[in-house]
């Protein structure tokens, strides 16, 4: 870096930054995540880059073992909740990340920027900013390999752009703009800018000089033009001696690479390695996705008597329903063949429950059933937990009490094993957990082939 990109730094950095000092502690990244299954896609990706990872659940509120970890990855339910929430628990985040000495801070949204106008990534952007007293952050939510681009600030997902692309019609985040700059122009005072990938294309020298002239004039947010894999890398490079960058998890597995060219990070040679798995297997899915209706049928064809359905309007009427899938489980886990416990349905059999019981309440039951049947069975010896779907994942591992996760291999893009301790119990659990749309066909019996 020449000296008057060193003085630029300084000024992006209003020289409060902690980044090159040698006497911090191990953490090289301190990531905040908006939502749990994107924490551990983020996670997920800085282990493929080669970074031992954490994943703790909301801020933690005790002391945490985090040596022999590089990255640690807070998550939060900060995306679709009331902006304040949202700003009050990504400062909490922030300054617990800093207490453990964190030297760069990520702030993690989705590929497709799900927000609204009134927020939340342009005012908690800010709020960290303002908390770091640093003056500019970079907004990089492409994930190429997923088919999310960015060209002159639009967001594409594969060939649409973003307002075309289905995320028009989210139920909580409707995307009606596919401009970038203009849509956090809505969310936050600031002024916003956008480094093109004309610059981009000239290298992290170009790119960190235009964020420079762009952070003089008082550019405070930068959407960044992503086309590719090697985008990335090169955004990478310009920006990691900045103290917070913002985006999807494409920018995770491009970052370590520049730690490591920093000297901060040393060459892991299994970043993902978990203790050896054991105890029994178990599935439970409560995600009604099309790839998880596939992944069921798949499930049901290779092991025809390994299934059980749970129903939420029998589930609504009476325990019976619930006290046979445990019958069940136990039967199958003592036999040791394969056992799927799912509520997952077709659209029509879950418009049906949802006009009966509501969708809230419909959705309840499920979640506590499957939570109630994981407390049940891994007390019983599951040491191996699969789960299917982001919000069923969510109470699972809340039921189960689980506070940290440790991030190893990748088992399909996005979905990591993961292990976490658990009070009373020697080994930790491995725990699989896939949101909606993730993993191939036969992701139910491949997951512990991966493990094994
Ligand atoms: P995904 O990641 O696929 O979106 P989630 O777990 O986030 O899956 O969301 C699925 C929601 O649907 C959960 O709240 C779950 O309890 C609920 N659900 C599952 N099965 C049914 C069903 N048969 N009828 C109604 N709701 C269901």
């Amino acid at each position: 870096m020449s000296t008057e990109q060193s003085i630029a730094l300084e000024k992006i950095a209003l020289g409060k930054t902690d980044l090159g000092k040698t006497d911090l502690g191990n953490i090289v990244l301190g990531a905040i995540a908006d939502d749990f299954t994107g924490a551990t896609d983020l996670a997920n990706n800085l282990v493929r880059g080669g970074m031992r990872c954490l994943q703790v659940i909301g801020v933690p509120q005790e002391t945490i073992d985090l040596q022999e970890v590089d990255a640690v990855v807070v998550a939060l339910k900060s995306r679709s909740c009331p902006v304040d929430e949202a700003i009050t628990d990504s400062l909490a985040a922030l300054e617990w990340l800093r207490s453990q000495g964190a030297r760069q801070l990520f702030f993690k949204y989705c590929s497709t920027f799900d927000s609204t106008d009134k927020g939340n990534i342009g005012p908690v952007a800010d709020a960290l900013l303002d908390r770091l007293g640093a003056s500019q952050t970079v907004m990089v939510p492409a994930f190429p390999i997923n088919g999310r681009t960015v060209y002159q600030g639009h967001l594409f997902v594969g060939d649409r752009l973003l307002n075309d692309s289905g995320m028009q019609h989210h139920p909580l985040n409707p995307m009606q703009d596919a401009d970038l700059v203009r849509v956090l122009s809505r969310q936050t005072a600031h002024p916003v800018g956008l480094l093109g990938h004309s610059v981009i294309a000239k290298g992290a020298s170009a790119a960190f000089d235009h964020l420079s002239a762009l952070a003089e004039q008082g550019t405070r947010h930068v959407i960044c033009d992503t086309l590719d894999e090697q985008d990335l890398d090169i955004l990478a490079e310009a920006t990691v001696l900045i103290p917070l960058v913002t985006g999807g998890s494409g920018l995770g597995q491009a970052l370590p690479a520049q730690y490591r060219a920093q000297g901060w990070l040393e060459s892991i040679t299994e970043p993902g390695r978990l203790q050896p798995a054991s105890g029994s297997t178990l599935v439970l899915s409560g995600s009604c996705s099309k790839a998880t209706l596939a992944q069921v049928a798949d499930f049901l064809v290779r092991h025809p008597e390994g299934g059980f359905a749970l129903d939420p309007l029998s589930l609504a009427e009476s325990d019976q329903q619930w006290e046979q899938a445990l019958a069940f489980a136990r039967q199958q886990l003592t036999a040791q063949t394969p056992v799927l416990i799912y509520a997952s349905a077709d659209p029509e059999k879950v418009s049906a429950a949802q006009q009966v019981l509501g969708a809230a309440h419909a959705g309840a039951l499920v979640e506590e059933a499957l939570s109630q049947l994981a407390i049940t069975l891994v007390n019983e010896g599951v040491g191996k937990l699969l789960v299917a779907g982001g919000e069923t994942s969510g109470a699972v591992v809340s039921a189960l009490g689980i506070s940290t996760l440790r991030i190893g291999e990748q088992i399909d893009p996005g979905v990591p094993w993961t292990q976490a301790p658990l009070a009373g119990r020697e080994a930790p659990l491995s725990l699989a957990l896939k949101s909606g749309n993730f993993g191939s066909v036969d992701f139910f019996t491949r997951a512990f082939e991966v493990l094994a």
